[in-house]
């Protein structure tokens, strides 16, 4: 399989490349080969300092640049991630290891973010009231915040960047960048398009790095805002420090999302769409199902269809062609997972399916095959931690009274499906789940663009999620006019 060359990538700051003031630099490596793709930068505060000073300096032209034509960047923006749809997935491929579909699903996710930015005129609409009292009127005008800060995960190198970035722009907001260090090509090449759709300099900057750049942009008193995208315990850690520095900030955190079946589910598509979200993008997305509650006789069924599915499963480089599962993200990620494989057997979980039977598991490259455990329960490590991996366990229970609770106990509430025929079943599950996005007859709920990603419980810090609504508040601040003529 031939690759990229090895690069050693640099910080995009004012509009150019720039290299990072450190000697510090991580391997990049193709999970799917473990070969090394590029190096990358473990930049120190100071090039934060440089980053958010470009973006501040570009936040008194851009924040002033007329909203239509603020829109017009973001249409042709959208236009060259069309454009360049294939390699964009290519890269995605080659950093994350997910499928080639999968990635080029994640693009089309991402274009969908810019679309929406892309309306901005009428987003950022205010409100006015003619007549408050006798002779005075009062109206509501949206402006921008300032420079916002992002901060993103391996695991959606396009999608979870495109939550952020252009929402935050089309509304007048500049914005610096830091991508996952695990997965940061992708940044740089939609840093590039979008300086070639017509973006000014210093709008978006990007800083390479880990714990230092987050922290840099934690502290720093020229950045007002937050976006986070991550694991729990670092959401958390953003959350309290952002807020304690007087940030506006929102957090996506963690998920253990649960898909209950009932015994009058359609079991073909249960089990698609269940095998679907747990072992696409080899189980590292925050809307994979980890838990099947399975409801009373459905379970026999249930487990030896989706067994017989894994089974089916074609493992291997995501860009070979019909490879569902890839690897996972790195060899210490591949390692973690083997010992919650091996928690959950001494737990007394029963292994239905044991990904390490797999011949991809002893090659090159980190993989894992599907794996599927029975008889799991809530004290069990495998069901209270999130993995992000091809691990599905199985709960069994006697009633949708009984999975709904124990969804509940869960601390997490990113997603939860339903899979059913009855209505009054959906009703009840949609009226008493402690969960933030929902499915019926739906794996992956993941909302589109124009919706709040709407996380619940332990899976989200803050107050306003990305996205649709909630997305143009975090990014906008409000003037309030009362006026008497
Ligand atoms: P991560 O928390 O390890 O890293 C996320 C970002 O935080 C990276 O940019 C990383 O450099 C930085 N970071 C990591 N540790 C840090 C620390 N101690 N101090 C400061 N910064 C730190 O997450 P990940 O492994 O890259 O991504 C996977 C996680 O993201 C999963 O938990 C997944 O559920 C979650 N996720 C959530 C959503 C959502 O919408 N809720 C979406 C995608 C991913």
């Amino acid at each position: 399989m031939t690759t990229t060359t090895t690069q050693v990538l640099k910080n995009y700051i004012n509009g150019e490349w720039i290299d990072a003031k450190t000697d510090d630099y991580q391997i990049v490596s193709n999970p799917a080969t473990g070969e090394e793709l590029a190096q990358v930068p473990i930049s120190t505060k100071e090039d934060v300092d440089a980053g958010v000073k470009a973006a501040k300096e570009a936040f008194k032209l851009w924040s002033k640049t007329p909203v239509p034509k603020r829109a017009r960047i973001l249409f042709k923006y959208q236009q060259l991630l069309v454009d360049n749809w294939d390699d964009l997935a290519r890269l995605i491929t080659l950093e994350n290891g997910k499928s080639f579909k999968e990635a080029h699903g994640e693009v089309l996710r991402g274009i969908e973010c810019v679309e929406f930015a892309a309306g901005a005129p009428s987003l950022m609409m205010g409100k006015q009231l003619p007549d408050i009292a006798t002779n005075i009127e009062s109206g509501m005008y949206r402006y921008p915040v300032g420079v916002i800060g992002g901060i993103t995960p391996f695991n959606f190198p396009m999608m979870v960047p495109c939550w952020m970035f252009p929402l935050a722009i089309a509304m007048g907001n500049t914005f610096v960048l830091k991508p996952s260090e695990r997965t940061p090509l992708l940044a740089n090449r939609l840093a590039d398009l979008f300086k070639e759709a017509g973006l000014p300099d210093g709008v978006l900057n990007i800083i390479h790095g880990a714990h230092d750049v987050v922290n840099g942009l934690l502290d720093h008193k020229d950045v007002p805002a937050i976006s986070f995208v991550g694991s729990q315990p670092v959401a958390e850690y953003i959350y309290k420090s952002a807020s304690a520095n007087g940030k506006r900030v929102q957090a996506l955190a963690g998920a253990k999302n649960h898909s209950i079946v009932m015994p009058d589910a359609n079991l073909d598509t249960a089990v698609k769409e269940i095998i679907a979200a747990a072992y696409g993008s080899a189980g590292e997305r925050c809307m994979a199902c980890s838990v099947v509650v399975a409801v009373d006789d459905v379970v026999e069924p249930l487990i030896q269809k989706l067994n017989q599915k894994a089974d089916e499963i074609k493992i291997g480089n995501g860009l070979e062609e019909d490879v569902f599962l890839g690897p996972v993200i790195r060899e210490d990620h591949k390692k973690r997972t083997v010992s919650y494989i091996e928690s959950g057997v001494n737990e007394g979980a029963t292994l239905v399916r044991d990904g390490r039977k797999d011949e991809a598991y002893h090659g090159n490259g980190y993989f894992i095959g599907p794996t599927i455990f029975d008889n799991v329960n809530p004290s069990m490590k495998i069901w209270k931690d999130e993995i992000f991996a091809p691990v599905l366990s199985i709960v069994r229970v006697k009633s949708l009274e009984e999975a709904i609770e124990l969804t509940n106990q869960s601390d997490f509430g990113n997603g939860a499906c339903l899979f059913t025929i009855n209505g009054s079943n959906v009703r009840y599950f949609r009226e008493n789940i402690e969960v933030g996005m929902l499915g019926v007859n739906i794996g992956v709920p993941a909302p589109m663009a124009f919706f709040p990603f709407s996380g619940w419980k332990n899976s989200f810090y803050g107050d306003l999620h990305a996205n649709g609504s909630d997305g143009v508040e975090f990014y906008t601040r409000r003037k309030m006019l009362t006026a008497r003529w």
